[in-house]
């Protein structure tokens, strides 16, 4: 679903990538760990085209996309869901409408068929009940929420969440993560950068450690928690827990 070949990223000549290649198979949930400035969040962005590689190949869906030519990043683009830690809903309209924006724009859906859709995926994360709320009036959580099912609206093919849950009061984290769960049980390919080290151990079908740059360590969650061969990842994993 997802192939990063030999991907390299510099931002002012400083190598922040240095040379990653991964696959992501349908209906595998990934989850990218690491140090803070390790990568995490620019290799998540490459995989839709808000980071463009200085280096290396990526490829969506069987979608690539080069530099030069915005609309091959447009398409890949369209091939995923991107969740960020700001919410970045729309403050003047509300649950419902938020979700129904991108349905009548993108989709050209007409308005009821936008409502009846929209209300579905509200219901599908929790939120039926404050669908006309605004954004102001919704915990942080449940604006979190209300932004998965904008995303989900899109039918992407893959979803990805760049630190869902760390701008969130810890109680309201579970609420979220319970939802990136259940995604998971059907079945939607996912990659998620995470600092929620036990929400990873649960809902990952691999773990991919990243240090300074590059993959430091990848595989079952199991193997990398009890079984740590790098330095870096045990210190990692020590300094987290
Ligand atoms: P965190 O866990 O803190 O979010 P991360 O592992 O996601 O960290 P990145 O956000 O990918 O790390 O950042 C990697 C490095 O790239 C950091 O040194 C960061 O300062 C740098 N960087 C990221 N984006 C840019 C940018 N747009 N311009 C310049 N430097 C950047």
């Amino acid at each position: 679903m997802i192939e990063l070949q030999n991907i390299k990223k510099s931002f002012n000549d400083k190598e922040v990538i240095k040379g990653i290649n991964l696959s992501v198979d349908k209906g595998e949930v990934i989850t990218l760990i690491g140090r803070s400035g390790s990568g995490k969040t620019t290799l998540l962005r490459m995989m839709n085209a808000l980071e463009i590689p200085s280096e290396g190949t990526v490829v969506v869906n069987g979608e690539t996309y080069t530099a030069e030519n915005k609309k091959s990043q447009i398409k890949v683009r369209k091939q995923s869901g991107m969740v960020f830690q700001s919410y970045n809903l729309f403050p003047h309209k509300t649950a419902i409408e938020n979700v129904m924006e991108g349905l009548i724009t993108v989709k050209k859906m007409s308005k009821q068929n936008a409502l009846s859709e929209a209300l579905q995926l509200l219901k599908k994360v929790g939120l039926e009940s404050v669908k006309d709320q605004r954004p102001h009036a919704l915990s942080g959580g449940q604006q979190q929420r209300v932004a998965i099912a904008r995303a989900l609206a899109m039918n992407p093919k893959v979803m990805l969440f760049d630190e869902p849950t760390s701008a969130l009061d810890p109680e309201l984290v579970n609420d979220v993560l319970k939802v990136i769960k259940d995604l998971a049980n059907e079945g939607m390919t996912m990659v998620i950068v995470t600092h929620e080290m036990r929400f990873a151990r649960e809902v990952s079908d691999r773990m991919v450690f990243i240090n300074d740059g590059l993959i430091g360590e990848e595989g079952k969650p199991e193997t990398l928690f009890t079984q740590p061969k790098t330095e870096a990842l045990k210190k990692f994993l020590n300094v987290i827990e």
